[in-house]
């Protein structure tokens, strides 16, 4: 297949998943990125044979160098290298799959370029919404989701000839603690937490789907991404993952989107929008599932998904605020530093504690997400 792309955070679950099906359709890889899996970014460069690659951390350079000395590609390292691969012109698609807010001036970098995005870092468009669906339109760059639920809307809207939305179905897993209630959440471990019952992901998204963090940044992404207001999005818990989800128009018919539970076909979809051709999953039997269920999601339980609902309603900069705070507690959580409970605390007491503004440039999202990290930092700090 006559395209190319380039990999932001080819080593991890969705990086590799997305190098599976370039592999499958022929798709040229021109730059891969990583953070400091230098083996497994070796054993990638040697095989798709890239012209250049990024290692985000500068101190593994030099073993990354040793391991694919026998390869002429060029290595950049940190943020700028990571931004000149977003930017390289040459390529049709950027898939930008790394995890965490690190995503969101790669991101700007690729639409300054007019590069077309394959989005999975869902926290560009939680931090950034504003001037990165501005300046995409601005530069007619296409951003395609890469989400499920998202790329589900976006195959829902396909077809529709400027017909109006009413509201939008966000379904959700409702991940491994369906059900539970706080009490009953206070001693979980890292290990119970990190067994998510339908997909697997990285760590931190499926500590984000445990605290269903997750569905809050997902109700702000596809605020963005679908121009909606936060009473136009229902939240669907659906435990099977099967209807990823649906959109109602304005006559109550609702389209869904259905599938087996496997990234590779949102993937796919968004590196070879709008062609459907075969994709290396299994095929859907609903009479095999049987039965499909749906619940209402517990806000009272799962603080997370509240406070993305209240920051996102807030405006300004707090969905930046509620995103630096959940990085940095889940990061803590994943240190064994602090309880599972403790994340939902920590990301709602940042949104009520820092005061917000309007979010004009880059640097008021950078400022605000700093504001979050060290608020979680001193917090547990105090805590121990
Ligand atoms: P993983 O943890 O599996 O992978 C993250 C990738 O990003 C790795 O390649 C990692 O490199 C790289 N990375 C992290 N930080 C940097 C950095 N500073 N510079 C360069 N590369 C970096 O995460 P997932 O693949 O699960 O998730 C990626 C994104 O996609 C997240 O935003 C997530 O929310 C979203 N997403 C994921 C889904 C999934 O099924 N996994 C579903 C929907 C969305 P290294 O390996 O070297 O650490
Ligand atoms: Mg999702």
């Amino acid at each position: 297949m006559d395209k190319t792309i380039s990999v932001l955070g080819s080593t991890g679950s969705i990086g590799t998943q997305s190098i599976e099906v370039a592999k499958k359709h022929g798709i040229k890889v021109k730059a891969l990125a990583a953070n400091s899996n230098v083996k497994l970014l070796a054993v990638q460069t040697k095989e798709l044979k890239p012209s250049v690659i990024c290692i985000y951390d500068k101190t593994k350079e030099e073993e990354l160098r040793s391991l694919i000395k026998d390869n002429s590609v060029t290595i950049l390292t940190g943020m700028d290298g990571l931004c000149e691969i977003a930017a390289l012109k040459d390529v049709d698609i950027l898939v930008n799959a790394v995890v965490g807010m690190v995503g969101l001036k790669p991101t700007i970098s690729a639409i300054e370029a007019g590069v077309d995005i394959a989005l999975a870092n869902k926290e560009t468009l939680v931090t950034g919404g504003k001037l990165v669906i501005n300046s995409a339109a601005g530069k007619g760059v296409n951003i395609y989701p890469i989400d499920s639920e998202h790329s589900a809307i976006f195959q829902c809207l396909q077809g529709n000839k400027g017909n109006k939305i009413k509201k939008i179905i966000l379904t959700a897993s409702g991940g491994p603690f369906f059900g539970k209630t706080k009490a009953e959440l206070c001693n979980v471990t890292v290990e119970e937490a990190l067994n998510h019952p339908n997909w697997s992901m990285g760590n931190k998204i499926t500590i984000d789907s445990a605290t269903l963090m997750n569905k809050g940044l997902e109700f702000i992404e596809a605020m963005w991404l679908f121009d909606l207001l936060p009473e136009q999005i229902e939240i669907v818990v659906h435990r099977e993952s099967i209807i990823h989800s649906a959109v109602e128009y304005q006559d109550n018919s609702v389209i869904a989107q259905m599938g087996v539970p496997d990234m590779k076909i949102p993937i796919q979809y968004s590196l070879l929008y709008p062609k459907r051709i075969e994709c290396p999953t299994k095929s859907l039997s609903l009479t095999d599932i049987g039965t499909l269920h749906f619940a209402k999601p517990d806000l009272k339980t799962f603080d997370c998904l509240d406070a993305c609902i209240k920051a996102i309603t807030a405006g300004g900069r707090m969905p930046a605020v509620v995103n630096g705070a959940n990085e940095a507690a889940v990061a803590s959580f994943l240190n064994g530093e602090i309880g599972f409970l403790k994340i939902g605390e920590l990301v709602k007491s940042a949104l009520e504690n820092i005061e917000n503004k309007s979010v004009e440039s880059l640097d008021d999202v950078l400022e605000a997400d700093k504001l979050a990290r060290s608020f979680v930092e001193e917090r547990i700090k105090g805590w121990e």
